[in-house]
C-alpha cells in the first residue's frame, strides 16, 4: 500500500518525482537507470519516516550525480603537450621524454585507423555505405545480420556499428542492447527505413550514438560517424598501462601530474593513499546503514564531474600497515584496465566504468609494492636535485610563483643567486625542494608585510645572502662532515631512504663481555643482517687484518646508527659497517670525508646497490670529498651528469682491500 495521506506525503511526492526526473536526465548506462528506477519504486512502498527510506532516497540521488556519461575531450596536440610540460617544469629530461613517449602511445592507438562495422541485411545498402565510409580511410567490414556482428565484435574493436533497424533475425535494437552491456565505449548509429520517433527515442534511451533515417544522404551519414568518432577517448592498454611516479618528496611528481592533466585538458585529483585505512575506503561501504559511503574514487569522480580525470594515487608505499583488508586487490580493482571497466563499489553496488580515468601512483620507495600490482605499472624514477638545479629552478620557478601568490610584483623583489644557494645549504636538508619553497614563501611573506608598513614607493627589495639570517633565523644546519675529525670506529655510508639520499655515520664500539653484538639506531631487518654478515666476515679473516684470535672470546661489539629517528634499511651499508667495525678493531681512524655505498657478501665480494644518484647527492650536500660505489654499479656511474661529478672524487670499488685503503689511515 501507498503512504499518500498528508502534506509530508505531499512533500515525498515531490521527492520522487524530483528524483525520477533526474534520473531521466543522468545518462546512465540502461541497466542502471533500471535499477534506479526499481529503487525509487520501493521507496513509494516504505513508510517516509523509516530509515530505510532515507537511505534510498540518498543512494538515487548519488547515482543520478555520477558523470556517468560526462568526459572531457582529450587535447592529443603532442607539441602543445611537450610546451606545458616545459612551462612549468625545469630539467627532467629525460622524465619528461618518457612520459611524451606514453602518452605518444596513446594519441597513436587513438589515432590508429577507426574501425567502422556497417550490418544491415540488403546488400545495396551495405555496399553503399561500405564505399561512403571506406573514403574517410575508415577499416569497413560489413556483415548481413545481428549474429554475424556480434562474432565480428568478439574477433576485433570496433569504433563505431552502423546497424539496420530491422532485420531478419536480431533486430538493430537487440544488437544495440548486446553491444552496449559488453563494449560500452563501442557507439552505435542505427539506420532504417521506418524511422518513427517513439523507435527513435528508445534507440537513444538505450544508449545509442544517433539516428538516421533510410533514405540517408551521404553528408548525415559522414557526418554522423565523424561526431561519433571524435568523443573517442584515451584509453590504456594492458601491461604498463599505469604510470608510477618513483622518487623523494618535493621532486615535481605532483607537480608534473597536474602538467599532464592540463596538457591533455583533463581534471585532475589526488587521493592519499598513506591516509587509508580499510578497503571500505577505495571500494565503499555496503549501503546498510545511515551514513553508509561510497569509497574515495568514485567519490573523486563524481566531485571533479568527469568521469575521465587525471587520478593521481599518492603515497602507494605508505599504505598503512594496519590497513584492514588487502590493499593490493582493491587497487588493482580500481588500475586493472581488464577488471576497472566494470569497478563495482560496495555503495553503488552497480558497475562503473574506470577504464576511461588516466592513474598515476606515487611512491617514494618501491620496495614494499606488491608484484601484481607492479606489473602493471610503468615505473618513471624521480631522484633528487643537484645544488646547481635547485638554484636554478628557485630563481626561474619558484621565486616568481611565491613573489605572486604573496601579493608583491615581479620587479619588487629580487632574489640574488648567492643568497638561494644559501638557502639551499643552510636552511634546507632535503632531495627534492619543498622545504626550499616553504622558506622562499616565508622570505616572500615578510616582505609583502614590510613593503605595506613602509611608506610606498620604497623601491626594490633585495634578498642578499646577508638578509636571510633577518628573514629566516639563524641557520639550520651545518653540514660539512670534515668540520669534524677523523675518529675511530665511525665510518661514514650512504643509504637510500624515503625522503632520498642520506649520509650516515656507523659507529662501532668494543667493550668487555662475550661474544655478542648490540645493534642499535632503527635498523631494519636486512640492515642487521649485513652487520652480522660484516662481523663475521672480519672474525673469519682476523689474523690478515692483525686482530688477535681469541679477541672476540672475550668482547662484545656494538654497532649504533645515530639519527635513530629515521628508519634505515637496506643491504647498502653492508661495506660502510664493514669499515667502522675494522677500524674499531684495527685502531686506525676513518677518513670521515670518504663515503661508501655497498652490500659486502660473507666471502668479502661487493655487490652493487641501488640509488646511486640519490647518494651521491647526498654525499655532495654533506661536502664528501671521495665516494666508494661498487664497480658493478660502473653504469650508473657513468649515467651522472657533469654537475654531479664536479669536485668530487667517485671510485669504483671491487674489493674490501680498496676500502680499506681508501678509508682506513
Ligand atoms: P612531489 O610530488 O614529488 O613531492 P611536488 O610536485 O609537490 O613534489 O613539488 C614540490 C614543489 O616543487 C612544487 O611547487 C613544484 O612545482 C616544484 N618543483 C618540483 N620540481 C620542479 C622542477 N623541475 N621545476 C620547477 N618546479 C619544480
Amino acid at each position: 500500500m501507498k503512504f499518500f495521506k498528508n502534506a509530508d506525503d505531499i512533500h515525498q511526492k515531490f521527492i520522487v518525482d524530483d528524483l525520477r526526473q533526474k534520473i531521466s536526465a543522468a545518462a546512465m548506462p540502461l541497466t542502471v537507470q533500471k535499477i534506479a528506477e526499481q529503487e525509487l519504486e520501493l521507496l513509494g512502498r516504505i513508510s517516509p519516516a523509516s530509515a530505510e527510506h532515507t537511505i534510498g532516497i540518498t543512494y538515487i540521488d548519488y547515482l543520478v550525480s555520477l558523470p556517468w556519461n560526462k568526459k572531457t575531450e582529450d587535447n592529443l596536440d603532442i607539441i602543445r603537450a611537450e610546451r606545458v610540460l616545459n612551462e612549468n617544469h625545469y630539467g627532467l629530461n629525460k622524465i619528461k621524454e618518457r612520459i611524451m613517449e606514453h602518452l605518444a602511445i596513446k594519441v597513436l592507438m587513438m589515432n590508429k585507423g577507426p574501425r567502422v562495422l556497417v550490418v544491415d541485411d540488403e546488400e545495396i545498402a551495405r555496399k553503399n555505405l561500405t564505399h561512403i565510409l571506406s573514403r574517410e580511410n575508415y577499416d569497413v567490414v560489413a556483415v548481413a545480420d545481428g549474429g554475424q556482428a556480434l562474432r565480428e565484435l568478439e574477433t576485433a574493436e570496433f569504433d563505431v556499428v552502423l546497424t539496420d533497424l530491422r532485420m531478419g533475425r536480431t533486430d538493430g535494437m537487440d544488437l544495440l542492447d548486446r553491444i552496449k552491456l559488453k563494449y560500452p565505449d563501442t557507439k552505435v548509429i542505427l539506420v532504417t527505413g521506418f524511422a518513427t520517433v517513439p523507435s527513435a527515442i528508445e534507440a537513444m534511451q538505450k544508449g545509442a550514438f544517433h539516428y538516421i533515417a533510410k533514405p540517408f544522404k551521404l553528408d548525415e551519414v559522414r557526418d554522423t560517424v565523424k561526431r561519433a568518432l571524435a568523443q573517442r577517448t584515451l584509453k590504456p592498454s594492458t601491461k604498463g598501462s599505469v604510470l608510477c611516479f618513483a622518487g623523494p618528496p618535493g621532486t615535481g611528481k605532483t607537480s608534473l601530474g597536474k602538467s599532464i592533466a592540463r596538457a591533455l585538458g583533463r581534471k585532475f585529483t589526488r587521493i592519499a593513499l598513506g591516509g587509508l585505512k580499510d578497503e571500505a575506503d577505495i571500494r565503499g561501504h555496503r549501503r546498510t546503514y545511515v551514513g553508509a559511503k561510497p569509497g574515495r574514487v568514485i567519490e573523486e569522480l563524481r566531485r571533479v564531474e568527469s568521469s575521465n580525470p587525471v587520478v593521481m594515487l599518492d603515497e602507494l608505499d605508505k599504505i598503512g600497515h594496519d590497513f584492514k583488508g588487502d590493499p593490493a586487490s582493491a587497487l588493482l580493482e580500481v588500475l586493472d584496465p581488464e577488471q576497472n571497466r566494470a569497478f563495482t563499489d560496495h555503495y553503488l553496488d552497480v558497475p562503473f566504468d574506470l577504464s576511461s580515468v588516466m592513474f598515476i601512483l606515487t611512491a617514494n620507495v618501491l620496495d614494499a609494492i606488491p608484484a601484481p600490482l607492479r606489473d602493471r605499472m610503468e615505473v618513471i624514477e624521480f631522484t633528487g636535485y643537484t645544488q646547481e638545479e635547485k638554484v636554478r629552478i628557485a630563481s626561474q620557478f619558484l621565486c616568481p610563483k611565491q613573489i605572486g601568490e604573496k601579493g608583491l610584483s615581479r620587479n619588487q623583489v629580487l632574489f640574488e643567486d648567492e643568497a638561494i644557494s644559501r638557502i639551499v645549504q643552510e636552511y634546507t636538508r632535503e632531495a627534492g625542494i619543498r622545504n626550499l619553497e616553504r622558506r622562499i614563501a616565508t622570505i616572500c611573506r615578510k616582505i609583502a608585510r614590510e613593503s605595506l608598513q613602509i611608506a610606498a614607493g620604497a623601491g626594490v627589495v633585495n634578498v642578499t645572502p646577508e638578509a636571510l639570517e633577518r628573514y629566516l633565523g639563524r641557520k639550520k644546519f651545518h653540514f660539512d662532515v670534515i668540520e669534524e675529525q677523523d675518529r675511530i670506529g665511525v665510518a661514514t655510508g650512504l643509504v637510500r631512504t624515503e625522503s632520498g639520499g642520506e649520509i650516515i655515520f656507523v659507529e662501532a664500539a668494543k667493550m668487555k663481555g662475550k661474544k655478542e653484538l648490540i645493534i642499535t639506531g632503527s635498523l631494519g631487518e636486512v640492515m642487521r643482517e649485513s652487520a652480522q654478515a660484516a662481523l663475521s666476515y672480519i672474525r673469519s679473516n682476523a689474523g690478515s687484518f692483525g686482530i688477535a684470535d681469541d679477541f672476540f672470546e672475550h668482547h662484545d661489539i656494538h654497532i649504533h646508527v645515530p639519527s635513530g629517528a629515521i628508519q634505515k634499511d637496506g643491504p647498502s651499508a653492508g661495506v660502510t659497517i664493514f669499515a667502522a667495525l675494522l677500524s674499531l678493531l684495527t685502531r686506525r681512524p676513518a677518513h670521515r670525508d670518504v663515503a661508501m655505498t655497498g652490500e659486502l657478501t660473507l666471502t668479502g665480494r661487493i655487490l652493487p646497490v641501488g640509488g646511486i644518484q640519490d647518494k651521491v647527492l647526498a654525499a655532495r650536500r654533506a661536502k664528501v670529498k671521495t665516494i666508494l660505489v661498487p664497480a658493478r654499479n660502473r653504469a650508473d656511474v657513468e649515467e651522472l651528469s657533469l654537475d654531479m661529478k664536479k669536485d668530487i672524487d667517485i671510485r669504483l670499488v671491487d674489493t674490501v682491500t680498496e676500502i680499506v685503503d681508501a678509508v682506513l689511515m
